[in-house]
């Protein structure tokens, strides 16, 4: 109940309004009168709030606050609230108030949501997800669901997560994917225990997501949620879309769908499609990773996205390339196929600047194909947009005849087939007139010739306002004022205007229709007959202008396949036009691809580095090498230096370059080569998550663990300052365990930066480890940083040298070198004791502290004290540990 108000004490409005809110608990109802929407309650101190508006109230006695916008300009406003989260529930008025005596019906006829809704300022390069999200089955049996679908290009596509770690993989694709709003089951983030894994976490995951929807578990059901999605695609089965065997990926589907209906969204046409995919032929980048490299979004939001790797690469000519960019850079390929005939076309394009300069011409005045798509489907669509859709139909044949020019298997196949939708083109302009007004309501949209009907009644009306200009004329003569006018407006229509120091002088046949301060407005018969003629003949062609705009938009949702398959083509095109283009602007080289395990590069440079250097003046990036190979070593590369050396960038450019290759773009190096990596592990600083209340060092061991229970041999891991957040033996002990169970165990080609110089004795004991070092060069006016990456441990006296640049006197210089042997002496020998037998025994309690319980278990016992009874609960009690 709205604020604990019984049904009889309300207004008959207010009962109206209390049944819409009651039926929308979690929406503002925007509830129409008149001009005006109307919140009221809880409802009306939060858009208040939010929207700077002045709360008022309905009643004298103040009980109910209200606020309310103007429906004219409701838009903005609405907007406004999406963005921050906010669902809401229009609750319009079904009859002309006019018509009705009684109380006019209203009813919520759209629940707009942030998922749901458009968003005019949306950026072309972002996309606008709804989720929806389903486990089936449970513990290691379950099945974890995905739908997504961008209300603003169509784009539709679902799939599932299985086993153990189900979840994670599901919150890590969320985390890429980074919805607006997400629906689930009731009881799916509620404290029930999810896929066997606890629920804490569970909700952890989706924290981020602003606009959470709950909907009833029966929606997320094979039995409802999948006819749906079958109805709605008029198919038999889902298997042709790839989804057979994949009930959670469909039941998240359907259950979206459900959802979209539920809120009445209307134009669903441009969802005409659902796609299955998998992630396993990508190479894996989790939502850490993605933050820690930069590769969408600034580390620390507010800063400027310059240093993103996105910004870097985008040289799209179009919002369809720069979409596919973002999604590429979220999933690059892990199919050496798929890469190297990227690779190719994007050399066959660099190779040619007439060439490579024709295709990005011919994508000059392509607009958002796709959101112009979502806009018709949407009925959002006015006149002029109909009309800047075909100027982007009419650049189609232009790019085709530029793609007819290249030769590359890629290239021939985004060619083949290429539908140029000429017809189309040639629809809309045969229909829309060439200046048409903003809304069809303005009348004109259509172009003269089309319907033969429309042009006879454009004619009448204008003949008929000749006509009335022709009697302004006659009548002033008449009635020797000069100032009389004929006019028109909404509520009454023409009438003749004439100012009261005139009114005396009116003819007698004159009738009064209204009168003003300043003014008298009159009418005529021979006026009344003009104005029916007029106004039936604007109204009539208005309808006929409905008619065939109508009809033309549903031509255009007929062909939206054709249009989704182009675009998507122009986006590939353009994807990899603007990798050629960087390419040769940049100086750019192909990658090698292969399935070695190996990753070299030569004279390398950080793509987002380098150009901040250049664009800042900063001076010239060093470039650097590194050569790794998995099988064959050095599969571990250590690297210290002081802080600010250049460790990080030597690091994140290793990983940047990969990305890069497997996106199959060029990088910036004299040479690369590189065996695929099936994933990229960062273990990079302090992350933000402290802000979620997890201590820095929990944050860093969780993600630590992470890469050791999953990296493979053809991952690349990148640790950098690990062991920080604890004290400094601890953080030690643990780096060093670390760094020796990924050479050991796992073999995944490992990037440690660190400030443990102990570390770098490891390298007499670990055969594929290398050290590396960051040099710099002392002069009398202090270090200069080299950036150079170079074989070999730093040296310990770093700090030491620094200090003696600052000033301090030479005694403590001294003293310090003292001290500092000694501590190097014991150090040293403590660590050789230590290994390689001693070591192997500290390694493996610290990888097995549950069987390390057993042991101690087991030593306090007194086995011969034991009864046989006592002796199998103990067993069972061990079995429990393991
Ligand atoms: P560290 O991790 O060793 O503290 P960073 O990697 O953060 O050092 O580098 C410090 C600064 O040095 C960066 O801001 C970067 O601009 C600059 N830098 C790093 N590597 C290079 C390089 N190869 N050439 C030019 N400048 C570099």
């Amino acid at each position: 109940a709205v604020l604990g108000m019984d049904v009889a004490g309300l207004t008959p409005v207010m009962r109206q309004y209390r049944a819409a809110k009651d039926a929308h608990p979690d929406a503002l109802v925007f509830f129409r009168l008149g001009d005006f929407y109307e919140l009221f309650f809880e409802d009306a101190v939060v858009a208040a709030r939010e929207l700077q508006l002045t709360l008022t109230s309905r009643d004298k006695t103040k009980t109910v606050p209200m606020c309310g916008v103007p429906y004219h300009a409701a838009e903005g406003y609405l907007q406004k609230l999406l963005r921050k989260g906010y669902k809401i529930a229009l609750c319009e008025q079904m009859e002309d108030p006019k018509q009705t005596k009684t109380i006019v019906r209203r009813e919520v006829t759209r629940v707009l949501t942030p998922g749901t809704a458009l968003d005019p300022a949306l950026g072309a390069e972002q996309s606008n997800y709804l989720a929806s999200i389903v486990v089936t089955g449970s513990g290691a049996g379950s099945v974890c669901g995905l739908a997504l679908l961008d209300l603003s290009t169509g784009e539709f596509r679902a799939t599932e997560f299985a086993g153990v770690g189900a979840w994670a993989q599901l919150v890590d694709e969320l985390g890429r994917v980074r919805p607006v709003e997400l629906l689930y089951g009731q009881g799916l983030l509620g404290g029930v225990n999810l896929a066997g894994e606890a629920t804490e976490e569970a909700s952890a995951g989706v924290e981020g997501i602003r606009t959470k929807t709950p909907l009833e578990e029966w929606v997320f059901t094979a039995e409802y949620a999948v006819p749906l999605l079958r109805n709605h695609f008029k198919v038999h089965s889902l298997d042709g879309m790839g989804l057979g065997g994949h009930d959670a990926a469909g039941v998240a589907a359907g259950a979206l769908l459900h959802y979209m209906r539920a809120t009445k969204q209307g134009g669903l046409e441009h969802v005409d499609g659902l796609r299955f995919y998998e992630r396993s032929n990508s190479l894996e980048l989790d939502a850490v990773s993605v933050r820690n490299l930069e590769l969408i979004e600034p580390l620390f939001s507010g800063e400027s996205s310059q240093t993103t790797l996105f910004y870097t690469l985008d040289a799209c000519c179009t919002p369809m390339g720069k979409r596919l960019l973002r999604a590429t850079l979220l999933r690059p390929s892990c199919d050496r196929t798929e890469i190297e005939l990227r690779l190719e076309a994007v050399a066959e394009a660099t190779g040619d600047l007439r060439r490579r300069e024709g295709l990005r011409r011919g994508m000059d005045g392509v607009l958002d194909l796709e959101r112009l798509l979502g806009r018709v489907a949407l009925d959002s669509a006015g006149p002029r947009e109909v009309l800047a859709l075909a100027a982007t139909l009419g650049c189609l044949p232009g790019l085709l005849g530029a793609l007819k020019e290249f030769d590359a298997q890629r290239w021939a196949s985004l060619m083949n087939g290429f539908d140029a939708m000429e017809d189309l083109h040639e629809m809309i302009v045969r229909t829309i007139a060439d200046e048409p007004p903003v809304s069809l309501a303005d009348g004109g949209a259509i172009r003269a010739g089309i319907d033969a009907e429309l042009d006879e009644l454009r004619e009448l009306s204008r003949s008929g306002r000749q006509a009335l200009a022709a009697i302004e004329e006659r009548e002033r003569t008449r009635t020797g004022i000069g100032s009389l006018k004929v006019r028109f407006n909404n509520v009454f229509g023409y009438y003749l205007e004439v100012t009261k120091a005139n009114a005396k002088a009116v003819p007698a046949n004159y009738e009064r229709k209204q009168t003003l301060v300043n003014a008298e407005r009159f009418t005529t018969p021979e006026l009344k007959e003009y104005e029916t003629k007029i106004l039936t003949a604007q109204e009539r062609s208005a309808e006929i202008e409905r008619r065939l705009f109508a009809e033309l938009r549903r031509q255009l949702l007929d062909a939206a396949g054709r249009m989704r398959e182009t675009a998507r083509r122009v986006a590939e095109v353009d994807l990899l036009a603007c990798f050629a283009h960087l390419a040769t602007l940049r100086g750019w080289v192909q990658p090698e691809v292969d399935e070695s395990g190996v990753l070299e590069f030569i004279q390398a440079r950080h793509p987002v580095v380098e150009r901040r250097l250049e664009e800042s003046g900063g001076g010239r990036f060093v470039p650097n090498s590194a050569h790794l190979d998995a099988d064959a070593g050095p599969a571990v590369l250590l690297i210290t230096g002081p802080n600010m050396g250049g460790k990080s960038t030597y690091l994140r450019q290793a990983a940047l370059l990969v990305v890069m290759a497997q996106c199959g773009c060029f990088v910036p190096a004299e040479r690369m080569r590189l065996g695929l990596v099936d994933r990229i592990y960062t273990r990079i600083g302090a992350s933000d998550n402290v802000a979620r209340g997890r201590s820095t060092f929990m944050v860093e061991m969780t993600e630590t663990a992470a890469i050791l229970n999953t990296a493979t041999s053809r991952s690349l891991v990148l640790l950098d300052e690990m062991g920080r957040g604890t004290a400094t033996y601890d953080g030690l002990s643990l780096a060093w365990a670390t760094v020796e169970y990924l050479h050991d165990r796992i073999g995944a080609r490992t990037l440690f930066a660190t400030h443990y110089h102990e570390l770098t004795l490891l390298a007499d004991r670990l055969e594929r480890l290398k050290n590396l070092r960051v040099t710099v060069k002392e002069t009398a006016g202090g270090i200069v940083f080299l950036h150079t990456v170079e074989a070999g441990p730093a040296s310990k006296s770093y700090g030491i040298e620094v200090a003696r640049l600052a000033g301090l006197p030479t005694g403590v210089i001294a003293r310090a070198r003292e001290v500092l042997k000694v501590h190097e002496r014991t150090e040293t020998q403590q660590v050789r004791e230590a290994s390689p037998v001693a070591t192997q025994q500290l390694q493996l309690t610290m990888f097995t502290p549950l069987s390390q319980r057993i042991v101690d278990r087991l030593g306090e016992v007194d086995v011969d004290g034991l009864t046989p009874r006592e002796a199998l609960n103990l067993l069972a009690e061990l079995q429990r540990e393991l």
